[in-house]
């Protein structure tokens, strides 16, 4: 369920009850109900044009690099050599968009379920679509899950970039959205067939203030499969709590998530247009408030 009162955008959802953010909107300039959701472009105020499915921020152009630049970079810089990737989700283009700034890239094959969300965006935020005209990207439209039981190849980083598992209904409790399958166990147990012995997981692991259990759970079954599993986040506005989190997972053993193996001179981060990553920022993201590293080493 979603408010609109006075030109406001109100986010309501049962995965962050009892709390809603708002942005002015000057208009919806986009609105259609696809096979699997319900997507629309609104226009805002302040915030830019922003993309919402079942009722739920996706971005919006004023903080979206603060999410996209930190998925897409946090596994490949710590990667020695992430030639082939793959993007599951992400049908707004923006880790596309990332992905294909990297040089050591050479092959990206990305799975989004809808095409009617990258055929919206493209028209209507081409600011995120530069990535799908790259010679190096496969498109392939189709649920993640069942890819990943059909493609042959393996990948040296995996980026998962879903919208949230449960959205909202007309009963409070929401109901499962098309991303519910990108979340359980089956799934995770696919991403680790697909990765490379040295490869480098990266999932949309929510926000520490709303989803604490989730994001241990997802953790604890993440080591029964990775030597290395670490949680980190980025402060994203328009996401609820402002907060965003990753898990970030490698096959190596040895790998130091927290440290990247490529690192980025100022000059570099200007000419490759970042807003908010650089070497710094990938460090300090791993470093957690005290209420989630006692919560996260609790039994
Ligand atoms: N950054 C956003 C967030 O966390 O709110 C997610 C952005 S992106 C728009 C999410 C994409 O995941 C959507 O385009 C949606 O269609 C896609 N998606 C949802 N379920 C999927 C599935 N089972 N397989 C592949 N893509 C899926």
């Amino acid at each position: 369920m979603n408010l609109k009162f006075h030109g406001w955008f109100t986010e309501c959802s049962p995965m962050w009850p009892g709390q809603a953010f708002s942005l002015k909107i000057n208009k919806l300039i986009f609105d259609k109900k696809s096979q699997y959701q319900h997507i629309q472009i609104y226009e805002t105020e302040k915030y830019g044009r922003m993309l919402v499915l079942d009722g739920a921020i996706q971005l919006t152009e004023r903080d979206e690099a603060s999410y996209q630049e930190m998925l897409a970079f946090l596994p490949l810089n710590s990667h020695p050599n992430p030639e082939k990737v793959l993007v599951i989700g992400g049908g707004d283009g923006g880790i596309l968009r990332e992905v294909a700034k990297h040089p050591a890239v050479k092959e990206i094959v990305m799975c989004e379920i809808d095409d009617h969300v990258v055929a919206a965006c493209k028209e209507h935020i081409p600011s995120l679509a530069s990535g799908f005209s790259d010679p190096r990207v496969t498109l392939h439209f189709g649920d993640g899950m069942e890819f990943l039981g059909s493609h042959a190849g393996k990948f040296d980083v995996i980026i998962t970039d879903a919208s949230d598992p449960v959205v909202p209904d007309d009963d409070e409790a929401g109901k499962d959205g098309p991303a519910a399958t990108l979340f359980n166990d089956a799934f995770y147990a696919r991403l680790h067939e697909k990765l490379n012995p040295e490869g480098v997981l990266a999932c949309q692991g929510e926000s520490m203030w709303l989803h604490k259990d989730l994001i241990k759970g997802l953790m604890k079954k993440s080591r029964e499969l990775y030597p290395v599993v670490e949680y980190a986040y980025t402060c994203t506005p328009s996401y609820p709590c402002g907060q965003i989190g990753f898990i970030l997972c490698s096959k190596n053993p040895t790998l130091n998530l927290r440290v990247p193996v490529t690192k980025w001179t100022s000059e570099e981060v200007k000419r490759l247009k970042l807003k908010y990553y650089n070497t710094d920022i990938h460090s300090a993201s791993f470093v957690l408030p005290t209420f989630m590293t006692e919560f996260l080493s609790s039994d």
